[in-house]
């Protein structure tokens, strides 16, 4: 844990330095097209020093009015930057620094705390899903492809796939712009297979994540080794602790596929904890799943179903498999 806090203290000591970097070599290009600009970056430096050399030994009022004079003067300067910025095609934010994480400036730290990125980079090391990354810029709303659904009549279904995907998709939309409501809004995607119920996940998961939000994702089959580690490996309990306190604490847990584990006694009362631990904590949680209802109350028994169809919004995928 220790080492894990300090590589990723390293890692974004770097990504300030890129940031810092990739912000010189955007100045010095722009000093080149546009020499007034470097003239007027020298004169607000000048001003700068100046600034707090002259105004130390004036009377109060002096003071005042230097200061006030000084930052009119630079405020001035600011203006006619940003409008020969806009006039060689420039973006106006062409130079600031431009970090990974706005919140923090990839310091990992906002007034002493870590920020949501740093405890998300340590949830994903934890649990080795660093590529998450990877596939969330491949899936995401922006990507989302509302045509793959078919727009025929589907078995008995009064809406057609394309139609039902539809409303899926801007209740999902809405959950996530909702998400920091304490609207106790929990979702349980269920339907067969290759219908994108992992891909909405993902979508979910992207958009969160933008929003600083502690995001989980793990497939049951996973979830639930971590936890029998817990219980029944204690070498490896610390780890499992650390993972287990993420499932229960963060801000949004997803179990992809559950269903696909092998499951017994001890997956039973265990998704009980935590669907009904994070209910008590107001702590949403999406659950996709290839099992219909009845077959929820079968594996899973009647107290995990009766929580969630109390508590989860059920959204039910249907059409054709998307994969063939
Ligand atoms: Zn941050």
């Amino acid at each position: 844990m220790e080492k894990t806090v300090s590589e990723l203290l390293k890692e974004y000591q770097s990504l300030q330095s890129k940031a810092e970097k990739e912000r010189d070599i955007r100045v010095q290009k722009a000093h080149r097209t546009i020499p007034r600009l470097k003239e007027i970056d020298d004169t607000i430096n000048k001003l700068g020093l100046e600034c707090t050399s002259y105004s130390i030994g004036l009377d109060s009022q002096s003071q005042k009015e230097y200061l006030k004079a000084f930052s009119q003067k630079i405020k001035q300067l600011k203006e006619e930057k940003l409008a020969l910025l806009k006039e060689h095609g420039y973006p106006s934010d062409y130079l600031d620094i431009k970090y990974v994480c706005k919140h923090c400036k990839d310091t990992g730290y906002i007034e002493y705390k870590k920020c949501a990125c740093f405890k998300q980079k340590l949830v994903s090391k934890a649990y080795s899903q660093s590529n998450l990354g990877n596939i969330l810029s491949r899936e995401n709303f922006n990507t989302f492809d509302l045509d793959l659904f078919s727009n025929e009549k589907y078995q008995d279904y009064p809406k057609t796939p394309r139609q039902n995907m539809l409303d899926i998709l801007s209740r999902c939309e809405g959950f996530a712009h909702n998400f920091e409501n304490d609207n106790a809004e929990n979702l349980l995607f269920y339907g067969s297979t290759g219908l994108g119920k992992t891909f909405l996940c993902n979508c979910i998961a992207k958009k969160l994540l933008d929003k600083g939000k502690l995001v989980l994702y793990l497939t049951s089959f996973k979830l639930f080794k971590i936890l029998e580690e817990f219980r029944f490996r204690p070498t490896d309990a610390l780890m499992a602790k650390e993972q287990l306190d993420y499932m229960l604490t963060c801000d949004l847990l997803i179990i992809d596929d559950l269903g696909t584990e092998l499951s017994n006694s001890f997956t039973t009362s265990e998704l009980f904890n935590i669907v009904n631990s994070r209910l008590l904590e107001r702590r949403k949680t999406i659950i996709s799943t290839n099992l219909k209802p009845e077959q929820l109350i079968d594996t899973y028994g009647q107290r995990v179903f009766s929580r969630m169809s109390a508590h989860y919004t059920a959204l039910k995928f249907y059409g054709r498999d998307l994969r063939m």
